[in-house]
């Protein structure tokens, strides 16, 4: 039977950042908390993430004893200033369809566990943050991230994987708590766009950018479209802003070359007019949260993140997917974007478009003419 430090050489090895060991109680205070809190998760259920069932490490492995949690640190290099302003850092590199990188290491390891004689699972729906600060790897943000206690400066760009396996091991002792200095005055709180961190560790999951950005329903509300700002699919904004983060984003990074590889595929204009080959191709394997259906909210973002932009180079590009794109909601946005930008330009665009539009179209129309009269 394997050791603990045989496995930790292991997770070394593969170049994990941390590695920790815990016991396979259920999360009892996390089941308590999402039964509480239905309104801002009760969603999750509905789309069949099972966030409940994921609480209880039994219900994914009947046999399991321990959870082995490694950390994966995924911004050791850098990425494309393009990219990071309209994507949260975390998915640039996600290999999760592609399955080349972490996903690669993963196998690796837990073919190493099972030579050995230890079965494993990796649940997409076990409370991950969690269970990383059960057995001491990290503490939590007021901006409800977690962040690394021994590696990475401290920051919180890091992914903890669990791994429930059918074998004990002494857990490692915990640090469940938040670990802010008493000197941020909840910077993260502040910077939050659309108001989704509460203080005091509480988060509505529903008014987050990232949620918006790939689960939002239907044509993004007015009051929130200028909140969300530049960001297409995630946010990092209350990560950015955060002092505990300072250290790790001052560093020299080399630039991860994956990444830059792909950086003109996600191009906003090419995002604009993306067909569905397109998409399949080149943007769902790396950010799949949206499916084959949803091209039309990736486009919406894409105008939302161009008229905010308040970009006057974007002007052609929108005009040319108001009319090549029947779906009302990215009408609906691309007239809002021409408004924010507002240039003489957008505004012949505006008022030719006006002409033959009729229904929530037409109003966008007229509202955006309104808004951006005021605006000069
Ligand atoms: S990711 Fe963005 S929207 Fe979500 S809580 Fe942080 S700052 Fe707010
Ligand atoms: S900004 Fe301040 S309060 Fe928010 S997570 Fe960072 S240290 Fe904590």
């Amino acid at each position: 039977m394997l050791s603990k430090q045989e496995i930790i050489q292991e997770a070394k090895r593969l170049r994990f950042a941390d590695i920790g060991f815990t016991s396979a109680e259920p999360f009892t205070s996390q089941k308590e908390y999402l039964l509480k809190h239905q309104k801002e998760y009760g969603w999750a259920e509905t789309i069949g993430l099972g966030l409940l069932a994921g609480t209880d490490p039994q219900n994914i492995l009947p046999e399991a004893k321990s959870i082995i949690v490694v950390l994966e640190s995924y911004f050791e290099e850098s990425f494309p200033q393009a990219m990071e302003r309209h994507f949260g850092r975390c998915y640039l590199d996600d290999d999760r369809v592609t399955k080349d990188g972490l996903a690669l290491k993963i196998k690796i390891f837990r073919k190493f566990l099972q030579t050995h004689g230890i079965n494993s699972k990796v649940p997409f729906n076990l409370p991950h943050r969690l269970s990383a600060a059960v057995p001491g790897l990290g503490t939590f943000g007021n901006n409800c991230v977690f962040y690394a206690c021994r590696v990475a400066r401290g920051s919180s760009f890091v992914l903890p994987v669990a791994l429930v396996v059918d074998h004990e091991f002494l857990p490692d002792e915990p640090s469940v708590a938040v670990g802010c200095p008493d000197w941020c005055r909840n910077a993260c709180v502040a910077a939050c766009p659309t108001r989704a961190l509460q203080g005091g560790g509480k988060i509505d999951p529903q008014r987050c950018i990232s949620f918006l950005s790939y689960y939002g329903e239907g044509l993004t509300p007015l009051e929130l479209r200028e909140p969300m700002g530049l960001y297409v699919y995630g946010c990092d904004r209350c990560q950015n802003v955060c002092p505990r983060n300072i250290n790790w984003m001052a560093k020299e990074k080399p630039l991860n070359p994956r990444v830059s590889a792909k950086a003109a595929d996600f191009d906003l204009p090419r995002l604009l007019h993306m067909d569905k080959p397109y998409f399949e191709q080149k943007i769902w394997p790396h950010m799949f949260y949206m499916s084959f259906n949803d091209i039309w909210r990736w486009k919406m973002n894409v105008a939302r993140a161009m008229g905010n932009s308040r970009n006057p180079a974007y002007v052609g590009e929108l005009i040319r997917a108001f009319k090549e794109n029947k779906d009302e909601r990215v009408q609906c946005m691309t007239v809002w974007a021409l408004g924010r930008i507002g240039s003489p330009e957008a505004m012949e665009g505006l008022r030719r478009f006006l002409k033959d539009s009729n229904g929530a179209v037409r109003e966008e129309i007229e509202q955006a003419m309104a808004s951006a009269s005021v605006r000069v």
